[in-house]
């Protein structure tokens, strides 16, 4: 099913999360163990990240270059595939433009159509470390709205490969994301918000935030969206800290706030244990309160901890 059919036949506010594919080698074992617990709470869907490999140049003894890969997390596709057969559940790709020439994009959306996924977060993906800045492929998206496009032309028949124009539409329905407290690239959230009325426009199906840990930014966010006639879903997406040194690091990943009083709970956290907790309180205050608000979805950013996402459903639903 569609991730906005799920939020049209829900009778009360949805749980759902976003998973990180393991990284290479490891077990897929380990990633279900994450997610068998979470089950409790009914995900109607579960995303799963996509992620670019990293690499670092180091210089070999004979003065040369060698690329070397510091980072892996295939498997999205497959991964999603095997998330679907075992629990049942719908769940929902990422899919990136760096990395990716259309072409391949083109592949991966078709392996996708085999599979029976028709759920598909489109987003740009961020710079990799060795880059200054976001660079697109020589023949792939630069931005997510391009790729939108691409995924909106197959949901019309419309193939890059000319042999396929008899080929069945695809019918993806589609998620970007949305900043609340803006893109970091963007001048100012008007700017912002006019991409996003675009998306929206081009057929985009919902939004899926960023991260916040104020909610007045979301409501103000929804506020604005809505001025601008976006009137899609705006699922809030939501990370629980769990450790002190979140405090500084999500900020400055993720470029977000915190708010002052949630910072100096966590400035007092003699350790990573005191932060959970913290984190956990915050959470389902955030979380209660965006449920009164009549939020369709609470979308959790599990980012590999399971946990803390359990204690702050099992008070809420
Ligand atoms: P875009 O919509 O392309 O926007 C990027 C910037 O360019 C913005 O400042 C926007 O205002 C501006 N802009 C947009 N279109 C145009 C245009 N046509 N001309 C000029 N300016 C334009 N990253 C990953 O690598 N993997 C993931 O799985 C992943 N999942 C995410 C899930 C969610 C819910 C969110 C919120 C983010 C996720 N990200 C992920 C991070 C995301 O890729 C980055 O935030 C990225 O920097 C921007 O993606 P976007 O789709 O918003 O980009």
């Amino acid at each position: 099913m569609k991730v906005t059919e799920h939020l049209e036949n829900a009778k009360k506010t949805l749980f759902s999360l976003e998973i990180l594919p393991p990284l290479k080698g490891e077990n897929i074992q380990n990633l279900f163990n994450h997610i068998d617990p979470l089950m409790e709470f009914n995900p109607p869907f579960i995303d799963v990240t996509y992620h670019r490999e990293e690499y670092v140049y180091k210089k070999r003894e004979n003065g040369l270059l060698e690329k070397k890969s510091i980072r892996k997390r295939p498997g999205t596709v497959g991964i999603c595939a095997a998330i679907k057969n075992k629990y049942n559940v719908d769940t929902v790709p990422h899919i990136i433009c760096g990395g990716f020439s259309k072409e391949e994009t083109e592949n991966a959306l078709i392996d996708l159509n085999f599979l029976d996924i028709h759920n598909v977060l489109v987003i740009r993906g961020d710079a990799i470390k060795t880059e200054g800045a976001f660079r697109s492929e020589p023949d792939g998206h630069r931005y997510a709205i391009d790729l939108l496009e691409q995924v909106m032309s197959m949901n019309n028949g419309v193939y890059l490969d000319e042999e396929l124009q008899n080929a069945n539409p695809s019918n993806f329905c589609i998620g970007i994301a949305g900043y609340p407290e803006k893109h970091f690239e963007a001048p100012n959230l008007k700017f912002d918000l006019g991409y996003l009325k675009k998306k929206v426009e081009m057929g985009a199906d919902y939004i899926v935030t960023q991260m916040f840990f104020d909610n007045q930014k979301y409501f103000d966010f929804v506020k604005k969206c809505r001025e601008m006639d976006i009137n899609v879903p705006i699922i809030p997406g939501l990370k629980p800290i769990t450790t002190v040194r979140q405090s500084t690091v999500l900020p400055s990943i993720f470029h977000i706030d915190l708010p002052e009083e949630l910072s100096d709970e966590l400035e007092k956290c003699k350790d990573n244990a005191a932060a959970r907790q913290v984190g956990i309180e915050w959470a389902v205050k955030q979380s209660k309160e965006l449920m009164d608000f009549g939020v369709p979805c609470l979308h959790f950013y599990s980012m590999g901890k399971a946990e803390p996402v359990y204690k702050i459903a099992k008070e809420l639903f």
